[in-house]
């Protein structure tokens, strides 16, 4: 069993422009390639879980979450960087297609998508993590039993300033971005340790 990490989509991964609701809006953050390349190099699954609520409410279709998702992989290419597993809700209940209009268990902070990936991947759950830019992703991170990791790229700083100060539920570790936060998980106690600590050296 390996380890898994959750990462969020948008503002974690991609820049944060409200809904990325046609192709030429997703632009990579810098560092991502890199630090899910770490992820890789040191045996961890990866996985992308992202809310996209747009397809719901007929902002977007289906078939442009999955075209991103091909973007993303190619630009994720470009630093040897590959995803494990890509998960979606495309629901809301208040949507306006029928299809997905509804109360549904996978839109984070559920834990569905969690859920699907246990189903389909061999996840060590006591050494995986969530990594994203709203308190949503550190709920999420909290119900599915995991440290949540808040990066302050996105809306990650106003929610630390205005939002994670109300909550009961605080983030883990809070990171400037997704390769610092990878770096921190990298850093944490385990019988890997050693391991992850020669990857970081090798990559530095
Ligand atoms: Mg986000
Ligand atoms: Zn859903």
């Amino acid at each position: 069993m390996r380890p898994a990490v959750f990462i969020d989509r948008d503002g974690t991964v991609n820049e944060q422009h409200g809904y990325i609701n046609h192709i030429s809006r997703f632009i990579l953050l810098p560092g991502v390639g890199k630090a899910i390349s770490l992820l890789n190099q040191s045996d961890h699954i990866v996985v992308v879980t992202s809310n996209q609520s747009g397809v719901a409410r007929g902002y977007f279709p289906i078939e442009l979450v999955k075209a991103t998702h091909e973007l993303m992989k190619k630009e994720l290419a470009k630093d040897n960087a590959y995803l494990d597993k890509i998960y979606f809700c495309p629901h809301h209940p208040d949507g306006v297609l029928p299809e997905y209009s509804k109360e549904c268990s996978c839109r984070k902070p559920d834990i569905g998508l969690v859920k699907k990936a246990r189903s389909e991947l061999d996840i060590d759950m006591e050494r995986s993590y969530v990594i994203g830019d709203r308190l949503l992703d550190i709920e999420f991170a909290h119900n599915a039993n995991l440290p949540g990791i808040l990066v302050l790229t996105g809306y990650g700083r106003g929610e630390l300033e205005y939002i994670v100060p109300h909550t009961g539920k605080k983030p883990a570790y809070i990171a400037e971005d997704l390769l610092r936060a990878v770096r921190w998980i990298l850093k944490q106690e385990g019988p890997h340790k050693n391991l992850w600590a020669n990857i970081l050296k090798k990559n530095s």
